[in-house]
């Protein structure tokens, strides 16, 4: 008998129940036996339960391990926390994995993009300390632990090695933050040096690895960054294969994992059946995999590649030059994974 997975699903905010409804819809439809437990995190928990990030949902994901996420809002200049740093800080997911590939069947300047971001998820200026010294000066700490470095410069050369990766490149701005970004380099250097030989090492200045990003991305494979840079430079990489609705991603902790796509709550087009649910259900791909469901992970992917393929405007949504709607590229994977 087919085993049943148990994973937590938090919709989130925006169009976040669009999105991971879709990612749930698709993965049923593959025939993966899913207990699905529904808690809440974001706006929509603060109107249920009074707080953004509720402790029952905190529990549930300590208790399950796994979990299928939708983006959650956050207010900008004030307001709480980030429920994501929240999240990755609470439970250590310390690595964001986040494949950015070039799809058959959307265009973009860009070809053959293979890139797989590696993100410190836990620290550096996404701390959260900050405070007025005095009216008119405040000050926003970056915290930065060899621990912390060494751990996801482990994680980055481990994944480059498992999945057959040439190199790997670490983005940095050492040359002004000498101690917070040296201390960075140093550790992913200490790496390398001691169980990564075989995997080639580059260290680019990030404002320059960002031009050479967008002059020639096949020339990059794993990158791995802290925390902030990874923010933006996934958003820059997304750009790259078709933009945020079609970029997925995971974090990682040890024995645990949240997998949820890059973009965020999308507010300019939530509610509106609008939002392209491809980062989602490539998401949930992912999910597949971890959990050992390889071949209804290899089937979901193989249809989202064949309706992408087939370059139907009727079957793919507006950010990607269509005009379908969330439910009708949904339904466009689901016909074809059963077809
Ligand atoms: P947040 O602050 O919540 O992280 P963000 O700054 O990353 O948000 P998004 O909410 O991801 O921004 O939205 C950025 C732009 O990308 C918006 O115009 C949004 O409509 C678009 N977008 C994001 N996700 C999708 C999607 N899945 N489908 C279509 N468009 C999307």
């Amino acid at each position: 008998m087919a085993k049943t997975h148990a994973v937590v699903l938090i919709e989130g905010d925006g169009i976040g129940p669009e999105v991971i409804g879709a990612s749930r819809r698709v993965i049923e439809a593959a025939g993966v036996s899913v207990a699905w437990k529904v808690h809440y995190a974001g706006a929509e928990a603060f109107e249920k339960h009074g707080a953004v990030l509720p402790a029952a949902t905190i529990e549930a994901l300590r208790e399950h391990r796994c979990a299928l996420k939708g983006p959650t809002g956050t207010p900008i200049g004030g307001g709480h926390t980030s429920v994501n740093v929240q999240i990755r800080q609470q439970l250590n997911l310390y690595a964001a994995v986040r494949p950015v590939r070039s799809i058959d069947g959307i265009d973009t300047r860009y070809k053959d993009v293979e890139i797989v971001i590696v993100r410190e998820n836990t620290e550096g200026l996404y701390s959260g300390i900050e405070h007025q010294i005095i009216p008119g000066v405040v000050e926003s700490l970056k915290i930065v632990t060899e621990a912390a470095c060494t751990r996801i410069a482990e994680f980055g050369f481990a994944y480059a090695r498992e999945h057959q990766r040439k190199s790997v490149t670490v983005f940095h701005k050492a040359n002004i933050l000498k101690m917070a970004d040296g201390l960075f380099l140093k550790c992913s250097r200490a790496v390398r040096e001691k169980s990564f030989k075989d995997i080639e090492y580059k260290e680019l200045i990030i404002d320059n690895g960002c031009m050479q990003l967008v002059r020639d991305p096949s020339r990059f494979d794993v990158l791995v960054l802290d925390n902030f840079y990874g923010d933006i430079v996934s958003d820059l990489c997304a750009g790259l294969v078709g933009g945020l609705g079609v970029v997925p991603g995971a974090n990682f902790g040890d024995g645990i994992a949240v997998f949820e796509s890059v973009h965020g709550s999308a507010p300019d087009i939530a509610g509106k059946g609008l939002a392209n649910p491809l980062a989602a259900i490539m998401s949930g791909v992912m999910m597949l995999n971890y959990l050992g469901e390889t071949a209804a992970a290899g089937r979901i992917k193989g249809a989202y590649n064949a309706v992408l393929a087939a370059r139907d405007p009727a079957l793919r949504t507006r950010d990607i030059g269509g005009n379908a709607g969330t439910q009708a590229f949904t339904d466009a994977v689901i016909a074809r994974l059963k077809g």
